[in-house]
């Protein structure tokens, strides 16, 4: 890599992490970019804007909020950087401008970078195949941490987008998300949701198969946000020579 790497969002928890892992790595760090007045870790270098950092660098680390998935999706895309984005919680149009920067650039986009969740979504696809909605009711539970500001979580998503492909129908028309009050009986294909938040849980997710005559549970427990820095990381080193696309951390492990 010419130049190096650089992180948006770099004075948060995934931020400072980051930072952590690509000199770990052994990699070259430019520099990153946070809201103003966000203290960015000691001894690095901060940016004026996107911009100016997608200029400095070979690839951008970013794990902000997801109203900058726009507009750091057209910087990124014009400059040609790489763009390895964690970021959770995007609206449609949001994906879609980060699908539209990867004609230009190379963009991995997962909700999820640790290795073993990965490996979960893999599972799920597959399972959502066997286990036929008719049969069995697919719920996804998730537990994370108090300051956590989107729910379902990206990975919880993930998961059930999992499920989904696995019995070739959409997750936007089958999602029950959020279930209170007087909701009726459950409806046969439906893929529900739950989520939990308290306390410092760093990410807890289980996928649950329901049938008449049994149960089959994924179960994922994060102990470390390390485990997802250390994959972004990973990513990133991974993006050098790619043609432009939108890749995911399947690509990135050789499971794509
Ligand atoms: P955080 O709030 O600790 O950090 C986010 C940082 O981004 C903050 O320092 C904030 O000031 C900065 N930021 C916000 N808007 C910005 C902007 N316009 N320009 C520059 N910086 C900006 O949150 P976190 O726990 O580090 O998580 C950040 C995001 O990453 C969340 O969406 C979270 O769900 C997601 N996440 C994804 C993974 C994954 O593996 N994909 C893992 C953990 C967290």
């Amino acid at each position: 890599m010419e130049k190096g790497i650089g992180i948006a969002g770099i004075g948060g928890r995934m931020g400072r992490l980051l930072v952590e892992e690509v000199a770990a790595a052994g990699a070259k760090l430019v520099g990153g970019i946070d809201r103003p007045g966000v203290a960015a870790p000691a001894g690095v270098v901060l940016f004026a804007d996107i911009a100016a950092l997608a200029a400095a660098c070979d690839v951008v680390l970013e794990f902000t909020h997801a109203s900058t998935a726009i507009p750091h999706a057209r910087v990124l895309a014009a400059a040609g950087t790489a763009w390895v984005l964690g970021t959770t919680g995007l609206a449609p149009a949001d994906e879609a401008a980060v699908a539209e920067a990867a004609k230009s650039t190379v963009v991995v986009h997962a909700a999820n970078f640790s290795p073993g969740v990965n490996l979960v979504l893999a599972l799920a696809e597959r399972m959502g195949a066997a286990l036929p909605a008719e049969q069995y009711d697919a719920e996804i539970m998730e537990m994370h941490h108090r300051q956590k500001v989107d729910a379902p979580s990206g990975t919880a998503v993930a998961m059930g987008r999992a499920v989904a492909k696995g019995r070739g129908v959409n997750l936007e028309e089958l999602t029950e998300s959020g279930r209170d009050g007087h909701t009726g009986a459950r409806r046969t294909g439906v893929i529900g949701f739950a989520a939990m938040r308290g306390g410092q849980v760093v990410g807890e997710h289980t996928l649950l198969f329901a049938g008449a005559t049994e149960h089959i549970a994924l179960t994922h427990r994060a102990f470390d946000r390390r485990a997802y820095a250390s994959g972004a990381v990973r990513a990133a080193l991974w993006t050098e020579g790619r043609k432009p696309g939108l890749y995911s951390m399947m690509d990135v492990l050789g499971m794509g």
